[in-house]
């Protein structure tokens, strides 16, 4: 059976805590890699060939897989598609095929929070590596067109995305795993996101995806200040991104793709203050674009492993606040902030923000909007910044027992209600 038949995760565990500070959230240094393994050495020299599906986790020859030819899927669209078998905690299927360039090489980046980064070239082959908390299988492009095409408009996907990686060939390829999919299949059927590398970008690579079909196109910014940018993802871990190329083509992409059809994607918790990430917030929305956020979860393998999960009333109370700009006209400016850059007050009246709250749709996980309304996000990611037992973005509508939980996350629990640890999954075991 599969979500053309169904949707899975692994639960482990955070500790809330104090706001992630600055201080705090140093990455370790990349160590060195012997020279027989850098480039996808091993991979190379195995020189194994591929066949249909390849499933993470073997780590020995690992085939030489090569996009285009060859695309990533994450841990959820291959359960949907039925290429793999598995389920979800609280969800049928996921509503976004979220796809991934990949190469033997892998991606030549070294970002701190990133199970992908070349600093595990010798732990781990690049389609072993795991991304977002999830595996990554490894399919021909063309197979997973096959099962799609067969019937778009009832596709359980309500949007596809192309994430692009630091590669030399990514720009081109991304280009024509665009094409093959829009000869096949419309893409008013199921629009088509970019998730974009802008280091080995040009406008014209915008101008190019725009005309190919592509709907909605993303910058993953990540780190939402220029100084947490190049500790993460720049020169502090010998990575080649930089903040000022980041924005420009975010500039380009609101040129060439309009308002409403351009965002970033940001991480909650890298060490930013409340205040400076819901500002970014703003700062986008002013442009006409909308945020993408992932609460900071300690990759395995990454250079930030070691640090802890976004706590959840930080995590909260950006979360709410990103809704509110993005979705519902309230200005950073109208909200107060502590000493500490910590939010204190919303800047809507406690009756107006009660009810956003109870409406739970601020909690769910943000990103491009699928076939249910303007402020759902297809992209659920199942367990992508959490664990199922710890829920941080909700790949679900939540419930009663959900939101009675995010209520005592926030302090805001009504008078006489009490969440007991572990209520939720309680009520979902079995
Ligand atoms: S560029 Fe993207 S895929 Fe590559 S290491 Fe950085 S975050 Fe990971």
């Amino acid at each position: 059976m599969s979500c053309f038949d169904r949707e899975g995760a692994t639960p482990d565990a955070t500790t809330p805590s104090a706001m992630n500070t600055f201080a705090q959230m140093t990455p370790r240094a990349p160590g060195r890699t012997p020279r027989e393994l850098r480039n996808g050495g091993r991979v190379k020299s195995g020189g194994s060939a591929p066949s249909g599906v390849y499933l993470p986790n073997n780590n020995i020859l690992t085939p030489q897989m090569r996009s285009p030819e060859y695309v990533q899927l994450s841990t959820a669209a291959a359960i949907t598609l039925g290429i793999m078998r598995g389920n979800m905690y609280r969800c049928a299927c996921t509503r976004c095929l979220n796809l991934l360039l990949t190469y033997p090489e892998g991606c030549r980046a070294n970002c701190a929070y990133c199970g992908l980064a070349r600093h595990r070239e010798a732990e781990r082959d690049y389609a072993d590596r795991n991304f977002i908390r999830v595996d990554w299988p490894a399919v021909p492009i063309d197979d997973i067109v096959d099962i799609v095409a067969r019937d778009p408009q009832a596709s359980p996907f309500h949007r596809m995305c192309i994430s692009m990686i630091t590669h030399p060939r990514s720009d081109d390829d991304t280009l024509t795993v665009l094409k093959r999919w829009t000869d096949r299949i419309d893409p008013a059927a199921i629009p088509v996101s970019i998730l974009s590398n802008p280091t080995t970008m040009t406008r014209a690579d915008v101008e190019r995806l725009h005309e190919l079909g592509a709907d909605i196109f993303t910058v993953a910014l990540d780190a939402a200040t220029p100084a947490l940018f190049e500790r993460t993802r720049g020169k502090g871990v010998q990575s080649p991104h930089r903040w000022d190329k980041y924005w420009e083509v975010l500039m380009d992409a609101r040129d060439v793709f309009g308002p409403q059809k351009f965002g970033a994607h940001i991480i909650v918790g890298m060490g930013e203050s409340e205040r400076e990430v819901l500002e970014l917030i703003q700062r986008i929305v002013d442009l006409g674009g909308h945020s993408h956020m992932f609460c900071f979860f300690p990759e395995r393998g990454s250079l930030m492993d070691h640090l802890p999960a976004t706590p959840r009333d930080q995590w909260r109370r950006v979360q709410l606040a990103r809704y509110l700009i993005d979705y519902r006209d309230v200005r950073v400016d109208h909200m107060r902030f502590d000493g500490d850059g910590r939010l204190v007050d919303f800047g809507i009246p406690a009756g107006e923000l009660d009810d956003v709250i109870d409406a739970g749709v601020a909690f769910r996980t943000s990103g491009c909007p699928g076939k249910f309304a303007e402020d759902v996000s297809a992209c659920d990611r199942p367990y992508g910044d959490s664990p199922p037992s710890d829920i941080a973005s909700y790949p679900f509508q939540p419930v009663a027992v959900d939101l009675k939980k995010i209520r005592a996350q926030l302090g805001r629990t009504r008078p006489g209600e009490v969440y007991e640890e572990g209520e939720d999954i309680e009520q979902f075991a079995g």
